[in-house]
Formats: C-alpha cells, sequence, structure tokens
C-alpha cells in the first residue's frame, strides 16, 4: 500500500505480531517497537535514490505513531 505524507510516497507494510521479532526504535515517539508487537514498516516508495537506498532507509513505526505522523 502507498500512502503519501508531506507530499512524498511511502510505501507501508503491515507486520503481523507474530513476525515481529526485533526491537525497533519508532521514529515517531522515539520508543523501542517491542517484539510480539503488530506495527508497519514504511520505506520512500518514490525511488528517487534507488530502489536499494529507499530499502536501506525503512522505517518501523507503531501503528498508531505512523497514523498520526
Ligand atoms: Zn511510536
Amino acid at each position: 500500500m502507498v500512502e503519501t505524507r508531506h507530499g512524498r510516497s511511502f510505501t507501508v507494510q503491515s507486520i503481523g505480531a507474530s513476525s515481529s521479532v526485533k526491537e525497533y526504535v519508532c521514529p515517531g515517539c522515539s520508543l523501542i517497537v517491542a517484539p510480539g508487537t503488530a506495527h508497519v514498516v514504511v520505506w520512500r516508495a518514490d525511488g528517487l535514490f534507488g530502489d536499494a537506498d529507499d530499502l536501506a532507509s525503512r522505517r518501523h513505526w507503531h501503528t498508531h505513531c505512523w497514523r498520526i505522523s
């Protein structure tokens, strides 16, 4: 699913609780996304810097934090 934020396109992928096995820092609130928490992975979809760079810039967000970003 592609969403637009601040004039940019982002690919948003949902991660289920059972698929979430690592800790991540949410860019929205700077708190930990704990293992076992359903959340979303977001990366730029405009391809401006190429797919490799887009993948490197993937960020894990709390679903709520992304919604209100
Ligand atoms: Zn958050």
